[in-house]
C-alpha cells in the first residue's frame, strides 16, 4: 500500500514556510489506518523488541502509540505538555527553535529497567524524541527503539537519537 498517498500536504502551515505533513487523511482511511498500524506492529515484532511500554508523545503519538501498544500487547504511557496529567510528574526542558517546551510523564507509569518504545506520528529535528528520550532514561528505563510513522530526512533528527532501532514507514 502506498501510504504516501494518503498523507496530505499543506504549505505553509503552521508558519510560512513550512510543509505540514498531514496525516489525518491517513486517519481516515479504513485500509491505510489498518495497515499503519499492522506494519509498525509487524517492523517493531521482527527487531525482536520486547515491549513493555509503547510511549507516546502528544498529541499525534497517541493516536498511534495506542494501537500499537494493543498489537504489542503491551502498556501505553503518555508523555505530555506541561500541565496536562494529573498525578505527580517527572519533566523535562528541551530547547525549540525559539524558546523552551516542557514534556512530562506520570511519576508511576514507569519503572527503572522496563523496556519502552517511543512512538510518534513524525520526526522533523528529532527534538520531542530526543527530549522524550532523555526523560525515560532519567527514570531508568531501558529503550528499545523508536517508530514513526513519517521521517523528514533532511532534517537529520535521527542523529540526535541515542543508538537504538529507529523505524519509520514513509520518508520524505
Ligand atoms: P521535531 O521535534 O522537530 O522532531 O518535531 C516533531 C513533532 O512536530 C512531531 O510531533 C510532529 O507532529 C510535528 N511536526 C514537525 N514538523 C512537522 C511537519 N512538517 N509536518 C507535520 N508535523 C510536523
Amino acid at each position: 500500500m502506498n501510504l504516501k498517498s494518503l498523507i496530505r500536504d499543506i504549505p505553509d502551515f503552521p508558519k510560512p514556510g513550512i510543509l505540514f505533513r498531514d496525516i489525518t487523511t491517513l486517519l481516515g482511511d479504513p485500509q491505510g489506518l489498518r495497515y499503519t498500524i499492522d506494519i509498525l506492529a509487524e517492523k517493531c515484532g521482527t527487531l525482536e523488541m520486547q515491549v513493555d511500554y509503547v510511549v507516546g508523545m502528544e498529541s499525534r503519538g497517541f493516536i498511534f502509540g495506542a494501537p500499537l501498544a494493543y498489537k504489542l500487547a503491551s502498556g501505553f504511557v503518555p508523555v505530555r505538555k506541561k500541565g496536562k496529567l494529573p498525578a505527580p510528574v517527572h519533566r523535562i526542558d528541551y530547547q525549540l527553535e525559539y524558546g523552551t517546551d516542557s514534556l512530562e510523564v506520570h511519576q508511576d507509569a514507569l519503572t527503572p529497567g522496563s523496556r519502552v518504545l517511543i512512538v510518534d506520528d513524525l520526526i522533523a529535528t528529532g527534538g520531542t524524541a530526543s527530549a522524550t528520550a532523555k526523560l525515560l532514561e532519567k527514570i531508568g528505563c531501558e529503550l528499545v527503539g523508536f517508530g514513526f510513522i513519517v521521517e523528514l530526512k533532511d532534517l537529520q533528527g535521527r542523529k540526535h537519537l541515542p543508538d537504538v532501532p529507529i523505524i519509520s514507514l514513509v520518508e520524505y
